[in-house]
């Protein structure tokens, strides 16, 4: 399900996947559960481009599954929308800075 994240921009395509994304049940993700946004409009964590992210992040930085979320985005390569607080852009550089990190760790 979670290949529907890329390359989709269409605004009924974004609300089944947060729509599923809220209801599919599986242990391995059961933060879910605790998803602050589940409480919010979800659409405002899927911003058009150039849409303001700055309510979306406002809420994650309450949320106590914030470094499930981050970590869910970067494992399954979700490439739009606000997840652990930061944007497609902010994931990027996170996951380039922590390969970057454990290059030196390993080295
Ligand atoms: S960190 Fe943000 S996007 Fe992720 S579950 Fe929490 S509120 Fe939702």
């Amino acid at each position: 399900m979670w290949g529907l994240f890329e390359n989709t921009s269409d605004t009924q395509d974004v609300t089944k996947i947060i729509k599923a994304f809220f209801t599919e049940q599986d242990t391995a993700s059961q933060w879910r559960e605790y998803a602050l946004c589940s409480q919010t409009n979800p659409m405002a964590f899927f911003p058009d481009k150039g849409g303001s992210t700055k309510d979306a992040k406002n809420v994650c930085t309450n949320c106590v599954v914030k470094a499930e979320c981050l970590e869910y985005a970067l494992t399954n390569d979700i490439r739009f929308g606000i997840w652990g607080g930061k944007s497609e852009r902010e994931r990027r550089r996170f996951k380039k800075e922590e390969e970057a990190a454990n290059i030196g760790v390993a080295s």
